[in-house]
């Protein structure tokens, strides 16, 4: 089965699924995956805004992810929906494809096509370390495996979120009359930090921006256990209610109007970019977080072995590096230039 794909491997693998300005297409099952532009069969890997669009005529994805394309976007976001539970192959046109979980954010999946002897895995976003809010990511091995290298260089390398975790609560013992914000993206980011909170032993009550109360309330309703949240409501007059107070809110939140009403705010931001200490400051973050959705270079590169993988197409990141990483372990690889992916939830 293998033997035949690499006589051909090039060949073969590109006929199955190749970039289109829409996003990767499978020609033989009719299918794009997690498409930038409204297509008529969309299969989505995650449901970040820069995979998960709306518009499109038929998605296959995730329950978890169909429900959270719904919460953003409204019930109508598809002409029709299906799930695809985890591990079951589904056949599509002429191809079979399975879903398997990518540990990136809840209902994330990779998606394994399969076709004639060869087996192309699509991961979307994926990272390797535990995570209570999702499954954790499950190597698939495969012919040809497409992986993302937002921090695909060697410099990123993620220190253990609990650390980062630590860090947080040791400065809200040291500053009880400030509040602390926490810039986290809505999906997934903000709900970790919730997560990694109450495992650290904080258990008073989160305090949240109104961007992250759906969400927060899905996660919820799948079984994850947030704790106790309060939205982040300033009454006129009421800076002391926030004194010692953790809130979480979307990056966004930050740069604006709303943050500047708590009582000495300290700014923390919950990123793998954080890692970069000139963007913390350019951002004026006082106390970055490194805490990371995506896999950082040690990831990266253990899960490409870990596949098996004769060759590999990276999509979006910084590409060069682990191609050349690939490359001088003598593993094929390319980059696929795909537009429009946003690292929504770095
Ligand atoms: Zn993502």
């Amino acid at each position: 089965m293998r033997a035949q794909s690499l006589i051909f491997p090039r060949m073969r693998a590109r006929d199955l699924l190749h970039p289109r300005p829409e996003g990767l297409y499978c020609p033989p099952g009719g299918f794009f995956i997690d498409p930038v532009r409204p297509v008529d069969r969309a299969l989505v890997t995650h449901g970040h805004s820069d995979h998960a669009r709306a518009g499109h005529g038929a998605v296959l994805a995730t329950r978890e992810t169909l429900d959270i394309m719904a919460l953003r976007y409204g019930a109508d976001f598809a002409g029709s929906t299906q799930a695809a539970p985890l591990g079951e192959t589904l056949p599509l046109g002429g191809v079979s494809v399975t879903f398997h979980p990518a540990g990136h954010v809840l209902g994330s999946a990779q998606i394994a096509v399969e076709h004639g002897g060869m087996r192309i895995v699509a991961s979307g976003d994926y990272k390797r370390r535990a995570d209570s809010t999702c499954q954790p990511f499950e190597p698939v091995a495969c012919d040809v495996f497409i992986t993302e290298a937002t921090f695909g260089l060697p410099v990123f390398r993620h220190p253990p979120d609990r650390q980062e975790i630590a860090r947080l609560l040791k400065s809200v013992g040291q500053f009880p009359e400030s509040a602390h914000l926490v810039g986290a993206y809505a999906l997934g980011k903000a709900q970790r930090v919730m997560r990694l909170l109450r495992e650290a032993g904080f258990d008073r009550p989160i305090h949240i921006h109104g961007a992250l109360a759906k969400l927060s309330a899905y996660y919820q309703s799948r079984g994850i256990d947030l704790g106790e949240l309060r939205p982040a409501t300033l009454e006129p007059g009421g800076k002391g209610d926030f004194a010692g107070a953790i809130v979480i809110g979307p990056p966004s939140a930050f740069a604006d109007r709303w943050s500047r009403r708590f009582p000495d705010p300290i700014g923390c931001y919950a990123s793998g970019w954080m890692r970069i200490r000139q963007r913390a400051k350019q951002l004026g973050v006082e106390l970055p977080l490194i805490i990371s959705d995506h896999s950082d270079w040690d990831e990266l590169t253990a899960t490409i072995h870990e596949t098996g993988a004769s060759e590999v197409w990276v999509t979006h990141g910084r590409e060069e590096a682990l191609v050349r990483w690939c490359e001088l372990a003598g593993i094929a690889a390319r980059p696929l230039h795909l537009v429009g992916y946003e690292d929504e939830g770095d």
